[in-house]
């Protein structure tokens, strides 16, 4: 690559960022003890920290982010497919990790044999669970998880007594140690939905009917990111936060502000700049019209690449520092900006979203005008577009 050569468009990681994050919510979650629950948290334990890399760690890099992590104090690694834990063991991660989405005929004994907690959602999985044990002869480690009222994974309250007992059952048996019992809650980024209280009412009464059936479960946990910040009575003995971990807010408008930084900077290289008059119609079926004699960008970046079409019209990118409006409907590997009657050269960078030191746009802006959340930018954003992960603290080390 010649030193004068730009990326037509790229993805930009900076691991120092990831850290910062990181250290950020350990520090708030650690900071306060709620003990106002009946199974009150045991006196003198910080709240641990999971951080969540599944989807290609939110479509910044699985195991560059995992490492910085690590680094940063998260005791805790989240993903959801055994082959995403699989992923992480490979590229040298040796600590605690979690997975929580099988199906059945799963092949457990790889996670089994690398200590990667799975998670268990009923007693035909346990069995699962149990045959792999035996096959790999030695004890798994297993979560259960109990559905407290998002209606998605987990065992429903009517099976949750035949699960727990199943569970101590291949306890007793060796089959595994039962490690967590978890949940998961639906309206955590809007903090006084009854939702919350709700499902935390459910997870206390799941968890006595575990204490009864003889589970003495390591941790216990039931925060996001947005319940993390928001929710401190939702802690318990570990928070399991994703999108924070990125710099990106994860229930807008309710989120003081920690100072997190957005990790991801997406950027383009200006492919083209031309004028076109009054009356001039832009990109498929005409959406926008020029009511002026107009100078329009091209940006070699489309929806092929993870950018959300449906933000045409409405999503901004930053030449030199202006913002540039999205002319007409985004294509599949390109779209057209409007330069306000500038002209920077060719070859110039168009920031796409960034963390918006710039002047450029957040992910979140795009999410605001794609009518998405912000999540589903990160990880979908890529496409053949490449990822070069930095380090801001550490230049000398940027892979
Ligand atoms: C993805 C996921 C998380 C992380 O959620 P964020 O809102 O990104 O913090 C936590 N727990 C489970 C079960 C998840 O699937």
């Amino acid at each position: 690559m010649s030193p004068h050569h730009h990326p037509r468009a790229e993805i930009v990681v900076d691991l120092a960022a990831i850290r910062h994050n990181v250290r950020t919510l350990r520090a708030l979650v650690t900071a306060e003890h709620p003990t106002e629950h009946p199974t009150e948290h045991p006196a003198g334990r910080p709240v641990q920290m999971m951080t969540v890399v599944k989807a290609d760690g939110y479509g910044h890099g699985m195991a560059s982010v995992a490492r910085a992590a690590r680094e940063a104090g998260a005791d805790w690694l989240g993903v959801a497919t055994l082959d995403e834990a699989q992923t992480l063991r490979e590229s040298g991660d040796t600590g605690p990790v979690l997975c929580w989405l099988s199906v059945p005929g799963e092949d457990y004994d790889e996670a089994i044999a690398t200590d990667v907690d799975v998670t268990a959602y009923s007693v035909e999985e346990l069995d699962e669970i149990a045959a792999a044990s035996e096959q790999v002869g030695y004890p798994a480690r297993v979560q259960l998880k109990v559905d407290t009222g998002l209606s998605r994974g987990g065992a429903g309250a009517a099976d949750w007594p035949a699960v727990v007992a199943r569970a101590r059952r291949g306890e007793v048996e060796g089959h595994w140690r039962v490690t967590g019992i978890w949940s998961h809650l639906s309206s955590s980024d809007v903090p006084d939905d009854p939702a919350n209280a709700n499902q935390e009412k459910l997870f206390e009464e799941a968890l006595a009917l575990a204490a009864e059936a003889g589970l003495r479960p390591e941790v216990r946990h039931l925060a996001n990111s947005a319940a993390a910040i928001l929710r401190p009575s939702a802690r318990y003995d570990l928070v399991r936060c994703g999108i924070a971990s990125y710099g990106l807010d994860p229930a807008p408008g309710h989120t003081p502000d920690l100072g997190l930084v957005p990790a991801m900077t997406a950027r383009a290289t200006l492919a083209m700049v031309r004028t076109v008059e009054a009356g001039s119609s832009v990109s498929y079926g005409h959406t926008w019209t020029a009511t002026a004699p107009t100078t329009l960008g091209l940006v070699p970046v489309g929806y092929a690449d993870g950018l959300p079409r449906s933000a045409g019209n409405r999503a901004e990118v930053a030449i030199a520092g202006r913002r540039c409006p999205v002319r007409g409907v985004i294509c599949m590997d390109q779209l057209v900006v409007d330069l306000h009657g500038d002209t920077p050269p060719p070859g110039s960078t168009v920031l796409l979203f960034g963390p918006g030191h710039d002047g450029e746009p957040t992910a979140q802006d795009w999410a605001v005008a794609a009518d998405t959340i912000v999540y589903e930018i990160v990880t979908r954003i890529g496409g053949r577009m490449t990822r070069t992960v930095i380090d801001s603290e550490r230049p000398e080390e940027t892979r």
